[in-house]
């Protein structure tokens, strides 16, 4: 006491200091439990749906660059906190709860082996073509078809969504240049003995006006594929990028459109994943003047739209009016070409 009485300044302040960390202690033990009890609405997928966020916090969150749970489960929340400009506790509670929707445990082989299985490849008229993809074109992925103008990126878009239908299956087209035609599924379906009208009925088909247009068909998608009875099993974008290219013209506005696509390729991903359907997207390469060696092309949307897609198959011109696939980049199938045409009849072997 005596001591006390001879330094009271000093003592006051650490008994003050001491206070103040006991609250804080408090406090960040009050914020765990808080973060613990959080229910969190794991089948909810809008960034709005998580803990304190609301619609003025999403537009906050988007403009940063986070646009899905991905992004925010794997940031610093420190970081996420300043971007955003929320208390250091509010965006851990946001990226605890990001976390707990990705559902980032992990799964047996087994498991994967089994879901592998569920996986069916649609085939179309032509071995060669076939062969390049162990069967033919995968349900439960992205395949990136690209190359330049007349490459028949479409064609190959149009034979899917035929051949799907003997076994039951339909189609989604969504098609930003409308290149579209009814009278090719009608060739394509006679040559493989479907009824043509029926086949046609099949596939639906709607027109893409601009980027954010088709991005908000991607998300109507679901809609159709939900539906067991129309048991969709290809989705086509035809094109991909073409909307995205024209209108974020200039290096400014490049970052924009690579956030948009890659939102746009996630909720393609999903469909293709959740409901186990081929989703094909078709994407034109553009002509790299300046570059005097290597491949003087190069896909557009680089690596946002290489990275989310499984298969990527280039297409280009072979000889005498035949047509070169190239598979480039398969996780489980080695780089190959094969050469067909397209007929009247449509994808066909040389
Ligand atoms: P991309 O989408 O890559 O620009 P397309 O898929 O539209 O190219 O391919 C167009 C090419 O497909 C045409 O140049 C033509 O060679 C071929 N093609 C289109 N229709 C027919 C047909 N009925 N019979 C034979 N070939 C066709
Ligand atoms: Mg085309």
């Amino acid at each position: 006491m005596a001591k006390k009485a001879k330094q009271p300044k000093e003592d006051d302040s650490m008994e003050a200091k001491e206070r103040e960390m006991e609250e804080e202690f408090e406090q960040v033990q009050e914020e765990q439990e808080e973060e613990k009890v959080e229910k969190v609405d794991v089948k909810d997928e809008s960034l709005a749906s998580l803990p304190g966020v609301g619609a003025a916090t999403v537009e906050k969150l988007e403009q940063a660059g986070y646009t899905d749970f991905l992004s925010i489960a794997v940031a610093s929340s420190a970081d996420l906190a300043e971007k955003i400009g929320m208390t250091a506790a509010a965006s851990r509670k946001i990226i605890a709860a990001a976390r707990s929707k990705l559902n980032m445990g992990f799964e047996s082989g087994e498991v994967l082996l089994e879901k592998r299985k569920n996986v069916k490849r649609i085939s179309v008229p032509s071995e060669a073509v076939n062969g390049l993809l162990a069967g033919g074109f995968e349900t439960g992925a992205i395949t990136e078809v690209f190359g330049q103008y007349g490459s028949s990126k479409t064609q190959i878009a149009h034979q899917l969504c035929v051949s799907c239908q003997p076994d039951g299956g339909s189609a989604v087209y969504i098609d930003t240049e409308n290149t579209f035609r009814p009278e090719r599924i009608v060739q394509m379906a006679t040559a493989l003995g479907l009824e043509p009208n029926e086949a046609l009925r099949k596939i639906k088909v709607a027109r893409a006006f601009n980027s954010d247009h088709q991005m908000l068909l991607a998300e109507k998608v679901e809609d159709l594929v939900k539906d067991k009875d129309a048991n969709v099993k290809v989705v086509i974008v035809d094109s991909l990028t073409a909307h995205f290219r024209a209108e974020f013209v200039g290096r400014g506005t490049l970052a924009d459109r690579q956030q948009k696509l890659n939102r746009h390729m996630h909720v393609l991903a999903k469909i293709a994943s959740n409901y186990n359907v081929c989703v094909l997207v078709t994407n034109q390469v553009m002509s790299k003047p300046d570059q005097f060696f290597g491949d003087p092309t190069e896909a557009i949307g680089g690596h946002v739209v290489g990275h989310n897609s499984t298969f990527r198959i280039y297409l280009r011109r072979g000889k005498k009016g035949s047509r070169v696939a190239k598979l480039i980049d398969s996780p489980n199938l080695p780089d190959a070409e094969a050469a067909f045409m397209i007929t009247e009849d449509g994808v066909k072997d040389l």
